[in-house]
This record gives C-alpha cells, structure tokens and sequence, in this order.
C-alpha cells in the first residue's frame, strides 16, 4: 500500500463512524406488525455486481457490549441484515458485541452481510486486524472488507489488490473495497477504473448528491458494478425552525408522516445507485425511525428535493464537504482540517462530544499543537464553501482537546 503521506495523513489514527440516523420521531403507520403479525422486513437491492441483495438500511454498529443484543436481534428480524463496524470502533467492543451476538444466534450469521474495516495501510497490519476482526466477532469470513478513510485510489496499490485476492481464495473475505470520507468523488471516479473494487461505504447525502461531479463519480462506479454505501446522510444534523425554509421543510415533511431525519433518508434511497445507506443506530428508537422510512412507500416530490437543495444552499456555509484536498494543500503545514471538521459535526451537529474528542486526540500532539498557529487565510479562500476555517480550527481546540 502506498504511503503517499506520512503515516498519520494515512489517516491511521481514523475511526470514523457512519453518520448518526434519522431524527427520532417514529411513524408507527409503518408498523403494521405491532398491531398484527404481517412480517415488517426493509426492502432490499442489489449491492454492485456481487450477486448479494442487501437492505438499503444499513446498521451502523458502534455497540456497547451489554446494550447492544436486543438491538442486533430485532435489526434482523426487521430485515437491516448490513452490519457495518470496523475493528477500532468502541476501543474494539462493537465487533465483540457482534460476536456475542453471533455465539448466541449463530443460525443468524448467513443472514447477515458483515462488512468490518481496518485502518492498516501495510498489508501485514491488513492481515493482522482482518484476523483479529474475525476472532472477536466469532466468524470464518467477512462479508466485505474495508480498508478505511480512503483519501485516494493511489493507496490501493499492486500489494493491496494481490493482498484482498489472497483473503478472498483463503475465505477470509467475500468481498473488498474501501470507505472515503475525504475527497469522496475522486475517490470513486478512481476506483471505478481499477476493476477489482467490490464496494465502497462514502459521504453521501442530500447536500453532495446533486453536483455533477458526484453524479459523475457515482455513475461511474454503478456501471463498473461497485456496490455503493452511503453514509453521512443526515449532512450535519437536525433542521432548526429558525428561519423560513426551515420551518417550511420542518412542517412539510411532518405534515407527510415523517421528520426531516427521515426525509433525507428517502431523498439518498431515491437515487437506486445506491444500494444502502449505513446509519448509526445506537437506540430503539432510531432503529424503528430508520425502518419506518425504509417501509414507508411515499417518494419525495420535486418539490421536497427542491425544497431541501434550497435549505442546503442555505446552510451551504455551515457543512464540510469533505474535499480536504483543497483546503489542505492551501496550508504549509500538514493538518487534517477535513477530519478536524467532522468530528466538530459530530459535536455540534450530532451532541456526540465523546466520539468528536476520541477522534480529536488521536491526531498526534504535535500537529494538535501546531494548528493553532497555523494561518488558514489561503485555504478559507480555496474553499468553495467559504467556511471559516480557522475559527472552527480554533473551536475544535477549545471544545475537543
Ligand atoms: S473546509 Fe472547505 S475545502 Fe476543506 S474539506 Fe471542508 S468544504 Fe472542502
């Protein structure tokens, strides 16, 4: 694997998480097995050229061992049987959740596509944690193999494509690819023309999924037959009411049945190139929120998508959008202001202070303690959002260290 930057720019300190689901409210409409015993199972498509169909709800798994059972159980009972964790996830205690999981129910093992990730960018420490994956989550095999945080094609190189053939002839994995939150439509563009990537977990949402370029990359990859996963789809979190798109978006889609968490779920799924989303479902209630969007049959109009690209351009200032190659090589210094953007999101936008400092911390001191004398002027200029870089740099600071 190519190490195009340092070991850190590998992103090896990463342990990005899939975006946080939909809002919580639940419409109990869509659940027609709590008043009768009609099967309540998430529609399904088919993920790239694999041959497998898979839910288009993902369950993103960060699990704490004790709580997580009961959610595992009903996600497949209601058919979200795409489980997506990675090795670093809960300091490792969401893959042995699953294992749990899976000495408990093993009977539920072929029913679920499990897709894990590793951070390594040697193939030595790709077989190390592929082993160590499949020994905590009490399996023979991985569905699909991830390598994470792809920041660009060049770090899959020869060794990488010869490692993932050999994990597939011992069985160790079904199927490889990578996931991307950095950079996501080179990404795809890129590994549309390799012609050995099975699947690929990226940002997607409401925000990115209209600019030609995304289009572009993710036609790309539906024709060469990469199964795709969208993450992120909520694009920051919860519409306010403070202003008036807001308060017409808010009051629309609750007028329909569904919150806004909801409604940007539907707009991902309404593009059938991509085969899932992956949400984290870290309680009952978005579990049963995520799957009632997934059952409910209403499309959004034209109006609705509309009426959501106008709340985005209206926002366009507040969200990241991940293409860090433009911000970062505007700065002398290497600093990861596209991670250092996310995990603020996961603060702010998500509450989830914990996770936002985790990731936060494991940037090492020395770049920690360099940002802060960085002047961020040049990439506030290259950034097509006009985000005020060195405030949030300044903010992550303050808040996550
Ligand atoms: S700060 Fe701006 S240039 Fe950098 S990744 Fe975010 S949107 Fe892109």
């Amino acid at each position: 694997m190519t190490q195009k930057h340092s070991s850190w720019t590998r992103r090896a300190f990463l342990k990005a998480s899939c975006a946080a689901g939909a809002a919580s409210a639940v419409s109990l409409k869509n659940f027609p097995a709590f008043a009768s015993d009609e099967a309540v199972v998430v529609p399904t498509r088919p993920f790239g050229k694999t041959g497998i169909e898979v839910p288009i709800l993902g369950f993103g798994t960060s699990l704490h061992v004790a709580f997580s059972q009961l959610l595992l159980k009903q996600a497949v009972k209601w058919g979200v049987t795409y489980w997506d964790t990675a090795n670093t996830y809960m300091g490792g205690n969401s893959e042995k959740a699953i294992g749990k999981y899976f000495a408990k129910y093993p009977e539920d093992r072929k029913k679920v596509f499990l897709v894990t990730k590793s951070h390594a960018w040697t193939t030595r420490g790709l077989t190390r944690d592929l082993n160590l994956s499949l020994e905590r989550m009490q399996t023979d095999y991985i569905d699909l193999y991830f390598t994470h945080g792809v920041w660009s094609v060049d770090e899959l190189d020869a060794k990488t494509k010869r490692w993932a053939q050999n994990a597939k002839a011992e069985g160790k994995i079904r199927f490889f690819g990578f996931s991307t939150h950095s950079n996501m439509e080179e990404c795809l563009l890129g590994a549309a023309g390799l012609g050995w990537i099975d699947g690929i977990m990226m940002t997607y949402n409401y925000r990115l999924m209209h600019s030609d370029d995304m289009r572009r990359a993710v036609d790309a990859c539906f024709k060469a037959g990469i199964g795709l996963t969208a993450m992120k789809t909520q694009g920051g979190g919860q519409v306010r009411t403070d202003t008036a798109t807001e308060l017409e978006l808010a009051g629309r889609f609750l007028q329909k049945g569904f919150t806004d968490g909801q409604a940007k779920l539907k707009a991902v799924w309404q593009n059938p190139q991509i085969a899932s989303s992956c949400s984290e479902m870290p309680n009952m209630t978005l579990l049963m929120s995520n799957v009632a969007a997934a059952l409910d049959k209403t499309e959004l109009t034209a109006r609705d998508i509309q009426l959501l690209r106008k709340y985005a351009r209206e926002t366009h200032s507040d969200y990241c959008a991940g293409c860090s190659d433009i911000c970062e090589s505007a700065v002398a210094t290497e600093v990861p202001i596209g991670d250092v953007m996310r995990y603020l999101m996961y603060a702010r936008s998500y509450g989830n202070h914990q996770k936002a400092g985790e990731r936060f911390q494991k940037i090492p001191q020395k770049i920690r303690e360099q940002m802060i004398h960085i002047d961020y002027t040049p990439a506030e200029q290259k950034c097509p959002r006009k985000i005020a870089i060195g405030r949030r740099i300044r903010t992550a600071i303050k808040e996550l260290s």
